[in-house]
């Protein structure tokens, strides 16, 4: 239904308002008839668009009240897990904003761009040294496009040495839902490995898997429950004994830094995301980047070309016989990785090993200060993020879902909720190391109000968010039946 609000207070436009002064076109006709011929008719307009009419400052307090309807990790804590809402120094968009990294293009010859190249030989290097791997391709451009990278790398290695009945890849039920649709679009079948009441890969089951079949194992370590899988090394080597290959899902790297390396941990590949570990400002949809570590004998079938250094020079080796071809154009999201490498540089290996302290003393804080208010399903130490449950709210009808949206009344970005599917009314909590105490006690305040609300005044809970511009939306009409054009009507 509409109101006879919405419209007066969305409709800002008067003719003969303007935001803009521009010179007097000095095009001659001609040119602007000759313009005309270049598009066949049926696509020329009969009439002038109808665009908005507005003054500069009206033009200027749209956008700004527009900007301020948004959550960042500027305006308050985000604790949303698995995507690690850390601060992004502000250092690494000054350094980005450099004329000679921001004004260079990628077709530019070799000898005139040493510098960004030297900028990704050495960030490829760093992250090879922080992961335990031998080389790091820098091309894809999200977690997700390094895990497919991975993978067909994986494909080619077993293709190969003629294995090709290894079609299987195994993957944990609490794996992040891009690790099965990876392997799926790298065409293998995803078979699922059971968590067992540890929270952790159960063992026999994964005995049971893993055979003649098996291409890899796809693993994230600390698992998605926030919880280290203690058993790697056997689990590496049941999987190397059947002659699969380890795949390590570094997307948050976060409790590992300078602690210890999935190489070390006996993975073959590994994917890191910049974007979240490594200080690249995400959430609103990317870019990403997502370069992909690998041992020893995957290096022949890495995305090419591959920066290589001969004489003193690096350059781009496009004589990779065995390589699975390019998956990004250009060279990656330089951008992001110019961003991670400034960090890295500004961190240093001390810096970063502080880094996964902090961020793991932050999530055992926070999980201690609200175990008593909640279910915690695993109760142990946990790595840089923990889950909890809201199965006793949801006894006095209050929902996850509706505790997620009363934490917006608050000025908090809601942790992960429902996932990983294996937890009911789960909560997944990543406060990150950047976040004071205050921030997180002021946090378990707010938490522990609403789990008193729940069962004390529930109704306030489930009609929640109350002070946001919107309220609750309805997400399956909007995703089915979407108003993408503003009707003046
Ligand atoms: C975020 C995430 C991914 C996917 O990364 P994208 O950059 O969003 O594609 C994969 N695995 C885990 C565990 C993640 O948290």
């Amino acid at each position: 239904m509409k109101t006879i609000e919405m419209p007066l207070i969305f409709e800002r436009s008067r003719p003969g308002r303007v935001a803009y002064s521009l010179p007097d076109s000095d095009h001659s006709c001609e040119y602007e008839a000759e313009l005309a011929n270049l598009l066949p008719s049926e696509y020329l307009r009969d009439e002038e668009p109808e665009l908005p009419e507005v003054s500069e400052l009206q033009l200027i307090r749209h956008y700004t009240a527009l900007s301020t309807r948004n959550h960042g990790v500027d305006s308050g804590f985000y604790p949303l897990g698995s995507c690690t809402m850390k601060y992004n120094p502000k250092l690494n968009e000054d350094v980005a904003r450099l004329p000679g990294f921001a004004y260079i293009h990628p077709y530019q010859p070799e000898e005139q761009v040493q510098g960004a190249l030297q900028v990704m030989y050495d960030l490829a290097q760093s992250l090879a040294e922080i992961t335990g791997m031998d080389a790091v391709t820098l091309q894809p451009a999200a977690g997700a496009q390094g895990e497919w990278a991975g993978l067909m790398m994986i494909r080619a290695f077993h293709e190969a040495k003629g294995e090709t009945a290894r079609t299987k890849v195994i993957v944990p039920d609490s794996a992040h839902g891009t690790n099965p649709a990876s392997a799926t679009v790298a065409g293998f079948d995803p078979v699922t490995v059971r968590t067992d009441e540890r929270g952790l890969v159960d063992l026999e089951h994964l005995r049971e898997l893993a055979g003649e079949d098996t291409a890899a194992l796809m693993l994230t370590n600390p698992n998605t429950l926030g919880l280290f899988e203690k058993d790697i090394v056997e689990m590496a080597a049941i999987i190397h004994e059947a002659g699969g290959k380890l795949y390590y899902d570094g997307a948050n790297s976060n409790a590992i830094l300078g602690i210890t390396r999935p190489g070390d941990m006996g993975f073959d590949v590994v994917h890191l995301n910049l974007h979240k570990t490594f200080t690249g400002p995400h959430g609103g949809g990317g870019p990403g980047s997502g370069p992909v570590g690998v041992k020893e004998d995957l290096i022949p079938f890495l995305p090419k070309p591959v920066l290589v250094k001969k004489e003193d020079m690096l350059t781009w080796d496009y004589e990779r016989p065995q390589s699975i071809g390019r998956v990004k154009p250009y060279h990656g999201n330089f951008g992001i990785n110019l961003r991670a490498y400034t960090y890295i540089r500004t961190m240093g290996a001390q810096g970063l090993k502080r880094v996964s302290e902090d961020a793991v003393l932050n999530a055992n804080y926070l999980m201690r200060q609200l175990q008593p208010y909640f279910d915690l399903p695993y109760d142990t130490v946990c790595m840089h993020e923990f889950v909890l449950s809201g199965k006793r709210q949801k006894k006095a009808g209050v929902s996850t879902l509706d505790m997620a949206k009363r934490l917006l009344d608050f000025g908090y970005h809601p942790p992960t909720i429902y996932f990983p599917t294996n937890v009911e009314e789960c909560m997944m909590i990543e406060p990150t190391e950047t976040e004071a105490k205050e921030t997180l006690d002021a946090f378990a305040e707010v938490m522990i109000q609403i789990a008193k609300e729940a069962v004390e005044e529930p109704e306030t809970v489930k009609q929640a968010p109350h002070h946001t511009a919107v309220r609750r939306l309805d997400e399956a009409l909007a995703a089915r039946k979407p108003v993408l054009k503003y009707d003046r009507g």
